[in-house]
């Protein structure tokens, strides 16, 4: 591990694993859960220091954007008169990243906390947590599990504590589409509409859930907040670099030997990452990583191996932090298949709203179709690169860049192999170095 770092565990939102029965209650209360609403109940907290106490964590949306979550929260009008909600995305389906719903199984009371939290600094009273329909077997009758436990002991509900504060929260499975994990596409949905994204403005904050002001946060933000309230902002923020607080959750695929969930401070050095996760599979050669979901860019392995997992330094070597689900590719990785089977996503996931997306995520997976089946031309690589600028920045949600720059990036840094793979008719380069080898 680089400069013989080790990384003492102060988890967050998995802060219940290896405890007894780690979504119950008991064990939540065990571990300080729920001190800081029962605080709130109390009368020991106001508004204005929860929101001021969020921004201080630097805690900054963990669902791809990376929006500083404090800053959002104060854009809710709190005072204007009408009901207001707090939204919960757990629509977890980047590819890629699969450490949210391990909250949802283990520490959902995290989630429940963190949106009362939420809904009482926003003047909300009542929330929804949007899970993805594909949860349906596990994570979702935990998370209810949790709910009927949190109103039982009087934790949900109506003048709770006999303090005048009122807090709904309701559970919603969405029906599995990747879209819906789109703020806007996520309310149309909630609503009970296909989950086509909104025209941006007016915004949530002003026009949200059925037409009324609403703030929509990850789950990991939302599990964060109870201990960042707990253990103190500066706690939270002094865990990560500057403009980076606190832990992230990484999920590590691919080629790994030990790939999994891991919870660690922000701005840990990439090096250490892949250490942890037992380092490239078979000792091979590390190639290419994806750093954030599949709708970041991805970069070559030598241009990540000195950065550190934080919003500023993977924005340095052109990437950026998304959503921390980390996809590690080794030597004998064909970045053409790669690449076209992440646009045949975008292409299945489009909502078909606008023309760039429907049409260009289409013409993207036939073009590398064609690279494939060695039926190609130079020229397709030129026409690919076209579509995909066509697509970036001329759509209505952020799905139309999430297929552009794959393509992008891909071309940008792996331009060879695709080149070579047209030469050779559809034959891949690591295949024959493999041969040649
Ligand atoms: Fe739908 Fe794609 Fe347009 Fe988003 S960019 S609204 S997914 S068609």
């Amino acid at each position: 591990m680089s400069e013989q770092r080790t990384y003492e565990q102060n988890l967050v939102c998995y802060q219940t694993l290896g405890h007894d029965r780690p979504a119950s209650l008991e064990t939540y209360r065990k571990l300080g859960g729920y001190e800081v609403w029962e605080r709130i109940l109390a009368g020991g907290m106001s508004r204005e220091e929860v929101i001021d106490g969020v921004k201080a964590s630097g805690l900054r949306g963990r669902g791809g954007a990376g929006f500083p979550t404090g800053v959002k929260w104060s854009f809710m009008p709190k005072d204007a008169p009408g009901q207001k909600y707090v939204v919960c995305n757990s629509d977890e389906s980047e590819p890629g990243t699969c450490h949210d719903r391990e909250i949802l199984r283990y520490n959902p009371h995290a989630i429940i906390e963190g949106m009362a939290i939420g809904g009482f600094a926003m003047g909300a009273t009542v929330g929804y947590n949007y899970i993805r329909g594909e949860f349906i077997d596990e994570p979702v009758p935990v998370f209810e599990a949790a709910l009927k436990e949190a109103y039982a002991a009087g934790l949900l509900g109506h003048n709770l504590r006999g303090s005048g504060i009122d807090f709904d929260l309701h559970a919603f499975v969405g029906a599995g589409a990747y879209i819906c994990g789109e703020e806007t596409g996520l309310l149309e949905s909630l609503e009970g509409k296909p989950g086509k994204p909104r025209f941006k403005p007016p915004f949530p904050a002003a026009f949200g859930l059925y037409g009324r002001p609403t703030t929509i946060n990850n789950t990991q933000s939302f599990a964060s907040v109870p201990t960042i309230l707990r253990r103190g902002p500066k706690w939270f923020a002094d865990l990560g670099p500057e403009a980076s607080g606190g832990t992230a959750l990484f999920s590590v695929s691919g080629h790994v030997e030990r790939p999994g969930n891991y919870e660690l401070p922000m701005g840990i050095p990439f090096r250490d990452l892949l250490e942890i996760a037992g380092g490239v599979r078979e000792g091979r050669k590390l190639k290419a990583v994806i750093p954030g979901g599949s709708s970041v860019y991805v970069v070559p392995g030598e241009l990540i191996m000195d950065a550190t997992m934080d919003y500023n330094s993977l924005k340095k070597i052109g990437t950026s932090f998304g959503t921390g689900a980390v996809v590690v590719m080794d030597e004998t990785t064909c970045m053409v298949s790669v690449l076209r089977r992440l646009s045949r996503f975008y292409y299945a996931e489009s909502c078909g709203q606008c023309t760039p997306c429907r049409e260009g995520t289409g013409w993207m997976y036939r073009l590398l179709s064609r690279v494939l089946a060695g039926q190609a031309e130079r020229k397709d690589l030129d026409l690919l690169l076209d579509v995909a600028g066509r697509i970036e920045g001329h759509t209505i949600c952020a799905l139309g860049d999430a297929a552009a720059w794959p393509v992008q990036s891909f071309l940008r840094h792996f331009m060879p192999e695709f080149e070579y793979m047209i030469q050779h008719r559809g034959r891949s380069i690591v295949e024959s170095r493999t041969e040649a080898a």
